[in-house]
């Protein structure tokens, strides 16, 4: 299979196109097809997360999924933004994070308000997520405005899992989101879709968000051997932080975007005010000469910027996290000793 983001290139470099909804999910047609407005519409409790008891670390019903070329050096690394010698684009992200711990959320504002806008947008789909979300990960995965990443399978902390439970996470993830794709397939199937119009869902994510943006050589290598690009971001709205309202989110920004940059919400719920801050925050970047691209798109149309370490604002930032998650993919537990002063986790759950 080819890689998305190669394909990317070619399409930009001008030998079939200008790089246009071929990289998001399905077609037009198949969206329409699949789903119907009421489908579509998400009531405002799906937004609600709750608490396991105990983790949940079963596997996918089927650990199989398509085998992606290696990543092509040129992309390997943690690809904070992107240099567009100054054209107006930015790749506007969402993490779907699910610990093994929880039943993370919906935020169906979120995507309400992308649609709403005829906004791209990446979604970054936690493989656990998915699984306790099928349809709103199949509606995710076909429509032709949204591009879908991987978050990993339990949101585990890649700072500190061993090389086994890396594997895991990712292929796991992976062959979640091949079995949702084989559904989607089967019900486009049922309803007559062209063969054309089938072959539009992207057959496996090629794009992978580190939970917490926290990483490390090994993970680095990891991924790069299966074959996904590490998406990193260069701006954060900031919204994990209980306190963070859609006027803050606006504000935060407007004041900072530039050109290329990737910016990191969250849609499982733990986005504080990301939803209602979007209409405005849309319309204000478009008024502003931006247009939003996935962020295949957003890499194809310039040169990334990489960074060989994963972090927020400055490089090592993110480390505090392994002291706080651990492993990553439960949420910490209370003990009776000091417990470490809570942070705006950019990429926690
Ligand atoms: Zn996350």
């Amino acid at each position: 299979m080819k890689h998305a983001l190669a394909v990317a290139a070619l399409l930009c470099a001008g030998l079939t196109g200008p790089a246009g909804p071929a990289l998001a999910g399905g077609s037009p047609a198949l969206f329409g097809a699949l789903w119907s407005r009421d489908d579509l519409r998400a009531a405002a409790a799906e937004k609600k997360s709750g608490r396991l008891g105990e983790p949940d670390r079963s596997p996918p019903a089927t650990t199989t999924a398509p085998v992606l070329p290696p990543l092509p050096d040129a992309l390997a690394g943690s690809i904070r933004r992107v240099d567009t010698h100054g054209e107006k684009l930015v790749a506007l992200t969402f993490d779907l994070c699910e610990l093994a711990d929880q039943v993370s959320g919906y935020d169906g504002a979120v995507v309400a308000a992308l649609r709403a806008a005829g906004a791209r947008a990446t979604f970054f789909a936690g493989g656990k997520w998915m699984r306790s979300h099928p349809k709103r990960a199949m509606e995710l995965l076909t429509d032709p405005l949204f591009e879908i990443g991987s978050h990993a399978w339990t949101h585990g902390n890649f700072g500190r899992l061993d090389p086994a439970a890396m594997r895991r996470e990712i292929e796991w993830t992976q062959a979640e989101y091949a079995a949702l794709r084989a559904e989607a397939v089967r019900l486009a199937r049922e309803r007559g879709l062209s063969e054309a119009d089938i072959a539009s869902i992207p057959q496996a994510p090629t794009l992978f968000r580190f939970p917490y943006g926290r990483c490390r050589p090994e993970a680095l290598a990891e991924l790069a051997a299966s074959g996904l690009a590490a998406i990193q971001w260069s701006l954060t709205t900031g919204d994990p932080d209980p306190a963070s309202t859609p006027e803050r989110i606006v504000q935060t920004v407007l004041d900072r975007v530039r050109p290329g940059d990737i910016l990191i919400g969250h849609a499982n719920g733990n986005g504080h005010g990301t939803g209602e801050a979007l209409p405005a925050l849309l319309a204000e970047l478009t008024k502003r000469g931006y247009r939003c691209v996935t962020v295949s798109e957003l890499v194809a149309a310039g040169r990334p910027v990489i960074a060989s370490d994963c972090y927020d604002i400055h490089p090592g930032d993110t480390a505090q996290y392994d002291r706080i998650f651990g492993d990553g993919t439960t949420h910490p537990r209370k003990k009776s000793g000091p417990r470490p002063a809570p942070q705006p986790a950019p990429s926690s759950p």
